[in-house]
This record gives structure tokens, C-alpha cells and sequence, in this order.
């Protein structure tokens, strides 16, 4: 049976939830602040499937909580619940290790839904939701001095192990599945995150910048992720001197 930690100061909603989870055949907690969430996850090391967060709770919000639990090595997966046309929350969402979102207020087979998929995505992202991320059909990319593992989610670089995130490894998968073309910052958006508002673009950047801080020996002379400015971005396997694009 899967688990369900659901983070919301609202009683109504958290309940609603807790009864339509439970029906559909999960075992639901409910923390009432994102402290008491720490509790459970850091404190007790409790094991939950997924995590429900939602953005706006008193004290310790939502944002603040996910880049915790990340920097505390807790890569649960984790559904934000933001406000509704709040872009931006989205991608700071995404930025402190959110795996998806959902805008308030939702429709619950909606999120039942989504849930459901982010059971799947490790799956997804191994096998069905993007193609192999090598020719010979490998989920394993070698870049030299350092190996991409989108099984494990991880990436290794000697005795170094970094996990990565859903969606970093999204991201890098995307940009490695177009191998030597160009993906403008809007493709980026609406292919991995699904956005298709009219978002600030340079969100973007920032998930490059951690990007490269794992798979560039100097992250400030990318050779595998490059800029191209005005466009967007350009990942290069092959680790050949030339730096087509520019920063
Ligand atoms: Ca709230």
C-alpha cells in the first residue's frame, strides 16, 4: 500500500484528501505545519510514497520545507499545491526540489491523478516517457569523467555520488535526448514542466547553473551545456574542444 504525508494548515481540504486518498486504497498522514512534516520525515525518518505540500502554511512554507528535506538527502517525491496563476511559484516550486504541481484550487481526481503518476514516474523516466537516453538504448550516459545514471537517478564523478531530482534529471535528460540541437528556454518550459503561460524564461537558468555544477569539470566554461545566447541552450555530448555556443 502506498503512503501519503499530506502538508496542508487548512483542516478542510487536509481531511477531504485524507477521506478520498483512504478510499482509493492509500494510507494517509496529515501534518498541519511544515514543522511537524519535519518531524515525521527528517526527526523520525518516517517512509512516505508522496508528499502533498502545499505553498502557503504558517510558519515554515512550503518552498522553504522541500529545499530542506533536499538538503537533508530527502528526495521523496513531492506534489506542491501553489496558487492558482502563480508561475513563478512553480518554478521556485521546481527550484527547491518539487517534483509536480498542482494549482489551487484543484479538482481532486485531478490530483488523485497526478499522484498517481508520480508513483509511476521513476518508471516513466527509466522506460516509457522519453526515449532511451543513449542509442544502444542504455539509460546509462557517459560523459567521460562522469556517468549519468537515470535509473538510480544519480550522477557519479570518481567516488563522488550526486542523487538528482525528478526533474533535474528531467531536464538533463530532455537536453541529452536532443544531443547537439538547440531547445529554446520556451521549449524547455513547456516540454519539461509543462508551463505554457508566459513565464519569466530566466527561471530556467538557475536549474542550468546546478546542471552544470554536476556534470561541467568548470561549470563557468560549460563544454557539454552550453548557452546560445538569445535562444537557449545546447548540450553536447561529444567532449571535443569545440564550444559552439557562448556565455
Ligand atoms: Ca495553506
Amino acid at each position: 500500500m502506498s503512503s501519503v504525508l499530506i502538508v496542508e494548515d487548512e483542516k478542510h481540504i487536509a481531511d477531504g484528501l485524507r477521506y478520498n486518498l483512504r478510499a482509493e486504497g492509500y494510507d494517509v498522514d496529515i501534518a498541519s505545519t511544515a514543522e511537524q512534516a519535519a518531524t515525521l520525515l527528517l526527526d523520525k525518518r518516517t517512509a512516505y510514497d508522496v508528499v502533498v505540500l502545499d505553498v502557503m502554511l504558517p510558519g515554515m512554507d512550503g518552498f522553504l520545507f522541500a529545499s530542506k528535506l533536499r538538503e537533508r538527502g530527502n528526495f521523496v517525491p513531492i506534489l506542491m499545491l501553489t496558487a492558482r496563476g502563480q508561475a513563478q511559484d512553480v518554478l521556485r516550486g521546481f527550484e527547491a526540489g518539487a517534483d509536480d504541481y498542482l494549482p489551487k484550487p484543484f479538482d481532486l481526481g485531478v490530483l488523485l491523478a497526478r499522484i498517481h503518476a508520480l508513483l509511476r514516474r521513476r518508471e516513466w523516466l527509466r522506460k516509457d516517457r522519453m526515449p532511451a537516453a543513449t542509442a544502444d538504448g542504455s539509460n546509462i550516459v557517459d560523459l567521460g569523467n562522469k556517468t549519468i545514471d537515470f535509473d538510480a537517478l544519480e550522477l557519479r564523478s570518481g567516488e563522488q555520488t550526486v542523487h538528482l531530482t525528478l526533474m533535474e534529471a528531467e531536464l538533463l535528460r530532455y537536453l541529452i535526448n536532443h544531443d547537439g540541437r538547440i531547445v529554446s528556454r520556451s521549449a524547455i518550459l513547456e516540454d519539461v514542466w509543462g508551463l505554457r503561460e508566459d513565464t519569466d524564461t530566466r527561471a530556467i537558468d538557475n536549474f542550468i547553473v546546478r546542471l552544470r555544477k554536476y556534470i561541467e569539470d568548470e561549470p563557468s566554461r560549460p563544454r557539454h551545456l552550453l548557452t546560445v545566447r538569445g535562444v537557449g541552450y545546447k548540450f553536447v555530448s561529444a567532449t571535443a574542444e569545440a564550444a559552439a555556443g557562448d556565455d
